[in-house]
């Protein structure tokens, strides 16, 4: 209950009292993952740490501890974009150092994302059922 003393007099002013749970919700996750990436039931199978070598200096690796995969039926690695110690750059590139691991640079689903929601024929569901049909050809990567 709250106390009238709070309120504003005027009661056409209007008022929003802060939601405890809204602030300390954590960042929100890129809207593409609920669609792309694959469930951690469906990643039993696949590598618990990917290693990845900057494409730049290609010393500087990074051990993925949490790897994110595509639901494509030959999942594909999300790459990350740690930061370069070598190479002190904001955005470097990255691939796995393994070259037989197929991957995908995170900013394709992001634009697939977003190409998907300007398609008013777009159901969310179809991508889990079919997920082939709306990634991103293996040329674009
Ligand atoms: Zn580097």
């Amino acid at each position: 209950m709250v106390s009238p003393a709070t309120l504003p007099s005027w009661s056409q002013v209007k008022y929003i009292r802060p939601d405890r749970k809204l602030l300390a919700a954590p960042p929100r996750k890129p809207e593409w993952e609920e669609f792309f990436v694959r469930p951690a039931q469906d990643c039993i199978n696949l590598p618990k740490i990917v290693r990845i070598v900057c494409r730049r200096c290609r010393s500087q690796k990074f051990d993925d501890h949490k790897p994110r995969w595509t639901r494509q039926i030959t999942p594909r690695y999300i790459l990350r974009r740690p930061g370069c110690g070598n190479c002190h750059q904001k955005n470097t590139n990255w691939r796995p150092e393994d070259p037989s691991v197929m991957f995908i640079d995170p900013s394709h689903l992001s634009r697939k994302r977003s190409c998907l929601k300007e398609n008013p024929a777009f159901d969310p569901a179809d991508v889990i059922q079919h997920p082939d049909w709306y990634f991103p050809g293996s040329s674009e990567t």
